[in-house]
């Protein structure tokens, strides 16, 4: 059904940079953090463009996102099928979820789903909490929708209790994942698989040891040990590491300055500044002068698991330099 395309047990991580947009500073850090994890040990690194999301693809950012990456130093072993190509693979092990009765069909419209949610004034974790308005149906009453041509979501059924994991950075992480993230969607009867899905089955398939990626996935991987516990598959180590802000705390976004990779490729600003710039705020350099890719792993490489030197606070993005980096 599914082959393995993971070639031997050494450590295996990977880059996966969604063509959504321009990578900007916060994915090159990212992705410099998950490049030197993965060379620092000896291991194999997998690119894997995460090209599901449609509409909010765009073509001309594979491309991009492959040139940014060279550009900055980073290389990798092996490329996966883009995910587009791939729906099949994510398809069948929906079928598996089905056959488990772990899924049911959830026909809630956002407006919906927002409207039920009883508890507004309750800090939400990660968008808001679906209520388990169609949690009784099954499997089965999927045909019945079929039949009414409507258009329905797979939603993962979560079960009950806490579930707790340890990240590799952040330490030990424990939540009532029902209660705070509520059964989540894996694919629909219309449009590609869900994210939660196509990315657990590829780390799995890719025979991905450890997933680096920024914190705004922590609760995503929840949701993901479910699916992997779901389908009695050891689950990953997770590096959660935090992101770039702007000086109002806030995502690194356009309002922030153009920390697009693409424009200072483009100006002539070569890529040892950008990486000097990061390897600063990783606390791997005592200053932030101009340092290329290589040479950063061999300073990360002289430093016993150097990523616990990565502050824990967000990187607040000086917004003078993002424009005009020197
Ligand atoms: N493609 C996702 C992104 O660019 C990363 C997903 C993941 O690392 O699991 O944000």
């Amino acid at each position: 059904m599914i082959s393995d395309e993971g070639s031997s047990s050494k450590l295996r991580g990977r880059l996966a940079p969604s063509p959504t947009g321009a990578q900007h500073l916060g994915n090159a850090r990212t992705f410099l953090i998950a490049w030197l994890h993965v060379r620092c040990q000896a291991g194999e690194l997998v690119l894997r463009i995460e090209d599901l999301d449609t509409p909010r693809t765009k073509a001309w950012a594979n491309e991009q996102a492959i040139d940014d990456l060279r550009w900055l130093g980073i290389d990798w072993d092996t490329t996966a099928a883009l995910q587009s190509s791939r729906t099949d693979f994510y398809l069948d092990v929906l079928d598996e979820l089905k056959r488990k009765h772990l899924v049911y069909p959830c026909t809630c419209s956002r407006t919906q789903i927002e409207a039920c949610w009883s508890a507004p004034h309750e800090s939400f974790l990660d968008g808001v909490v679906y209520s388990g308005h169609c949690a009784s149906r099954s499997v089965e009453d999927s045909k019945e929708l079929d039949a009414k041509g409507e258009r329905y979501a797979w939603r993962f059924r979560f079960g009950e209790g806490t579930i707790q994991w340890m990240d590799d950075y952040l330490g030990s992480q424990r939540l009532d994942a029902k209660r705070f993230l509520g059964d989540f969607v894996v694919a629909r009867n219309y449009g590609p698989p869900a994210y939660q899905l196509a990315v657990t089955v590829d780390d799995h398939f890719q025979k991905i040891t450890h997933v680096v990626r920024g914190d705004d996935l922590v609760y995503s991987t929840y949701r993901q040990l479910a699916i992997y516990g779901a389908l009695g598959w050891e689950a990953p180590h997770w590096l959660h590491v935090p992101l770039v802000v702007g000086p109002d705390g806030k995502r690194l976004a356009k309002r922030h300055g153009d920390t697009r990779l693409s424009q200072w490729r483009q100006r002539g600003i070569g890529p040892e500044r950008i990486v000097g710039w990061i390897a600063n705020s990783l606390g791997l350099t005592q200053t932030d002068a101009p340092i290329s890719a290589s040479d950063l792993l061999a300073v990360a490489i002289g430093l016993k698991d150097w990523w616990h030197r990565i502050p824990k606070e967000p990187w607040v993005l000086d917004v003078e330099r993002a424009g005009k980096p020197t």
